[in-house]
């Protein structure tokens, strides 16, 4: 394994999966329980520090603290919404740069939005996040650690994880299923591969590896426009991959993990959100077993794209129910502390 060094030199313990975990242990001459221990510490604990660890000796953890680091992320802002008590995270990574994630509770339990990247090349005209390019892909580690560090702040178990923040999840294949895989280990958080989503732009061979990794979490694609004509000009992608290769290749992760797709439709007003598009999404959907999620795009000031009404919202919706197409309107959570994905770290960039 190619273990990434920060910029300590130290290695990255909590990048480490646990029989990696158990090789290192084996190496310092540690019994083979002692990886069961840390890794318990710092996947189920989340203790922030080695100090922590107090069923290690003194001398192993001073070794620890000497030859290895456990990526911690510094909280640097967090707004809290006064309607449904959403907390969004700006949190600082160790070689200095910022992501953010969102914390939202729910009656079903408490969910956790992370970023995949430091910032995104995707470059959709509606997303905050793209402005300034892609900086680079986040480490497993330092996904997991936007969950743990949440857990530690509200002392609340996170049920489930959405990969809808910044990045492209699936232009960071590599670090996305090393986190995937560690998220949901049964020695580590064990949240349910059901419990979560990784949200795509759509790269269509990444889809089509993903549904070969034998991992069972729920797929959204962002689609936001029926025709590949119109999807040109929301989102690049749509000039790699056609709309057909990528219904192709959602049929394929279908038919290999038996999870139902969610299809994001951004709506844009005098866009994408007429009767027109409404009823070529229904045709284009409507083959495969899935469930579209409807949201008025959040107006973005350096986009300059209008959100449809919540009217409108409305409405598209009713055209797609009379097709037989399962619908929603997405909730806005944290109304007032969001603006769009990406504008917390841009705000907090510009401040800087
Ligand atoms: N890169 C991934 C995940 C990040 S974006 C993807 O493209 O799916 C998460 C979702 O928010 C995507 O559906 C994205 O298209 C949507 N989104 C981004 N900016 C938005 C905005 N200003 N208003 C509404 N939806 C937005």
């Amino acid at each position: 394994m190619d273990l990434d060094q920060n910029k300590t030199n130290k290695i990255d313990i909590k990048e480490m999966t646990l029989p990696e975990l158990k090789e290192e242990m084996k190496k310092l001459g540690e019994p083979a329980f002692r990886a069961g221990q840390v890794y318990d510490w710092l996947h189920v604990r989340c203790v922030r520090s080695f100090d922590e660890m107090t069923n290690l000796s003194k001398a192993l953890r001073s070794k620890l603290n000497e030859e290895y680091d456990a990526v911690v992320l510094k909280q640097e802002a967090l707004q809290v919404s006064a309607i449904d008590g959403t907390r969004k995270y700006l949190f600082e990574l160790p070689d200095g740069n910022f992501v953010e994630s969102v914390w939202m509770d729910y009656k079903f339990g408490a969910s956790v939005c992370i970023s995949s990247q430091v910032g995104c090349r995707m470059g959709c005209k509606f997303c905050a996040s793209t402005l300034d390019g892609l900086e680079r892909g986040l480490k497993a580690s330092e996904m997991l650690d936007q969950i743990y560090a949440i857990t530690a702040d509200t002392g609340k178990r996170v049920s489930h994880v959405v990969i809808m923040g910044t990045g492209e999840p699936l232009d960071n294949y590599d670090n996305v299923v090393r986190f995937l895989r560690m998220l949901t280990d049964e020695n580590g958080l064990n949240i349910s591969q059901r419990d979560v989503t990784l949200s795509t732009c759509g790269i269509v061979p990444n889809i089509k590896r993903l549904a070969e990794e034998d991992l069972s979490i729920n797929l959204a694609i962002s689609l936001h426009a029926p025709t590949d004509e119109k999807r040109k000009k929301l989102m690049p992608i749509a000039n790699q991959y056609s709309i057909a290769e990528l219904m192709d290749a959602c049929k394929y992760y279908f038919e290999k993990t038996g999870r139902r797709i969610t299809f994001e439709y951004s709506l844009v007003a005098g866009q994408n959100d007429n009767k027109e598009e409404a009823e070529e999404l229904a045709s284009l959907v409507s083959p495969l077993n899935c469930h579209v999620n409807l949201i008025p795009v959040n107006p973005v000031k350096e986009c300059g794209l209008p959100g449809s009404s919540r009217e409108r919202a409305g409405e598209f919706a009713k055209w797609l129910e009379k097709k037989r197409i399962q619908v929603t309107v997405r909730r806005e959570m944290g109304r007032d502390i969001d603006g769009a994905c990406g504008q917390l770290r841009r705000r907090h960039a510009d401040k800087t």
